[in-house]
């Protein structure tokens, strides 16, 4: 591989965000819609839960179209670290403490068929995505962190447990491995899965973002930005739902978490899945081949969206941790990426409200390719009108005060804390020519909050620094050249326009 182009690109400062998924991912050129269609189902959102949904609804011989904002696969499905596993994130014993084991057995085995449709997938379709068999190893290096239950639950669950092998790569206080997990690269599975699919009573578009979603009269109208689309069920395939949904948004915390891609100067790439505990912080990593080179990836250094002082200190953290515990010799890439904590441990799936034809997939944490891949499952089950044994467990439209409460309180305070503290004390009154090259300020003008950037050639672009989801107002991310609203986690480019994210509508520019 030629990653001369490629390391030009990211080392000039808006390359940030490139993962090492997208260095080998393929040019798909998709149609933005140009005219106003009908169709069954509408999914919004081009990632793996939208491409999965619309492959199984596909196959049910339901007429289906997806529309994405920019390019398929391209959002958080490849910022993710690629790891395929039955345990979650958060770890099963706070599951087991919130629920019972039957609920973590229950999580497994949904898990597990998901991963099985993945595996499935990309044999029936030969998708050539560097799937492999990989144990999860799961372990600390001290006290910090207590793993001490995992084992046994994760065994209780019907995991395969050993112990952890002798020649493992770190120091480990304690630990053990899960057997049976996978990895793959996302991206090229994804496009692998859209080019498949792609004809006939399915239709991907891209470059076609939805600006609003209106119910009339039985059906949905999708406003894109190029044509207007009615259907009779929309998916909301958006990683979290779009719009003021105070039902979904106070119950989703959104956290920013980097990741890198290295070269090691030696050949000691270990090969397994590595959720480790370092100093009561969790790491991840792994190693990734193709055509004949190895990467060493790292993940870690998570933060609330719009809440870190200086976003670059996470990545320099991440690099340090890396460079304390392998050979690196070059770092190639580096990026971030998003996820929403459910209060409840649980993600949301299926009917927005009881009766509704409009279906979401949110709360998948940082495990969301499989989620988003059981979303698929059980939102076309829903949609096709047949029994999902995890419908109930996962239902998006649940109410669960109990099993909420604790972070539902925390979440909620934080955005309340955070839209009185940016009122009243965000903003300076500098001088427009006090921001430099680079630089960016929320200002106060004529009592508004104006969010201004001076890009590296000097030209000044000036937006309202007033999120338009629910009005708190954004934060410069310096990491990946970002306005991040602190609040429910839209991100905004430096042109204003949505990244990610619940907000609809892009920063308004001030043009003065
Ligand atoms: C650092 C990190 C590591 C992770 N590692 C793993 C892992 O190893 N294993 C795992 O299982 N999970 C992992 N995850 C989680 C996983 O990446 C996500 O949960 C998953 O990719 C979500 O997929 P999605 O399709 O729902 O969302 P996305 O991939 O974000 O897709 C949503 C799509 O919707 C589009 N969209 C948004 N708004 C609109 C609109 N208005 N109109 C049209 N389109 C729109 C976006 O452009 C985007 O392409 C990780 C996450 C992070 C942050």
């Amino acid at each position: 591989m030629n990653f001369s182009g490629f390391f030009v690109e990211l080392k000039s400062e808006n390359m940030f965000t490139q993962s090492i998924w997208n260095a080998y991912g393929v040019q798909q050129d998709f149609f933005e819609l140009k005219k106003d269609i009908e169709v069954e189902v509408a999914i919004v959102g081009g990632g793996i839960t939208g491409i999965t949904t619309a492959m199984l609804l596909k196959e049910q011989g339901r007429e289906v179209a997806v529309f994405e904002a920019r390019e398929v696969g391209k959002g958080t499905s490849s910022h993710s670290t690629g790891n395929l596993y039955s345990i979650t994130d958060e770890l099963l014993s706070p599951l087991k403490s919130k629920y019972d084991i039957d609920t973590v057995r229950e999580v497994v085995e949904a898990r597990k068929s998901a991963a099985g449709l993945i595996e499935q997938s990309i044999v029936k379709y030969k998708i050539d995505c560097d799937y492999k068999k990989q144990p999860l190893y799961l372990f600390n290096t001290d006290d910090k962190k207590d793993i001490g239950q995992e084992r046994e639950i994760a065994r209780d669950a019907g995991l395969e447990i050993l112990s952890l092998p002798d020649d493992f790569p770190v120091e480990a206080k304690e630990g053990f491995s899960i057997q049976g997990q996978a990895q793959f690269n996302p991206l090229l599975y994804i496009q692998g899965l859209a080019a498949e699919i792609e004809g006939g009573n399915c239709n991907i578009y891209e470059n076609t973002r939805v600006r609003k979603i209106e119910e009339k009269e039985g059906h949905y109208l999708l406003h894109t930005t190029s044509g207007v689309v009615r259907a009779k069920y929309v998916v909301q395939a958006t990683h979290t739902p779009k719009g003021v949904e105070l039902q979904y948004h106070t119950v989703l915390g959104p956290y920013r978490e980097y990741g890198i891609a290295a070269k090691l100067d030696n050949d000691n790439y270990p090969e397994g899945i590595f959720w480790g505990y370092f100093n009561g912080d969790k790491y991840s990593f792994r190693s990734y081949t193709r055509n004949g080179e190895s990467y060493l990836l790292c993940v870690g250094r998570p933060h609330k969206v719009g809440q870190a002082v200086d976003n670059r200190e996470h990545i320099k953290e991440l690099t340090s941790f890396a460079q304390n515990h392998f050979a690196i010799k070059e770092i190639i890439c580096k990026w971030g990426g998003q996820n929403y904590k459910p209060a409840d441990l649980l993600p949301y799936i299926g009917r927005k409200t009881s009766n509704s034809k409009e279906l979401l997939a949110t709360g998948f944490s940082t495990d969301g390719l499989v989620y988003g891949t059981l979303s698929a499952i059980i939102n076309t089950d829903i949609i096709v009108g047949k029994e999902n044994r995890w419908e109930e467990m996962f239902k998006a439209s649940r109410h669960q005060p109990g099993k909420a409460a604790g972070k539902f309180a925390k979440e909620n305070l934080d955005v309340a804390s955070q839209m009185l503290k940016d009122w009243l004390f965000k903003g300076e009154d500098a001088e427009l020519s006090s921001i430099q090259p680079g630089e960016s300020k929320v200002l106060v003008r004529d009592n508004k909050k104006v969010a201004v950037h001076r890009t590296t050639s000097g030209e000044l672009k000036a937006f309202s620094a007033v999120c338009t989801h629910m009005g708190c107002v954004v934060n410069w991310n310096n990491a990946e050249k970002s306005w991040d609203c602190p609040c429910h986690g839209t991100r905004f480019d430096m042109d204003g326009e949505v990244l990610e994210g619940p907000a609809f509508e892009p920063l308004p520019r001030i043009k003065e």
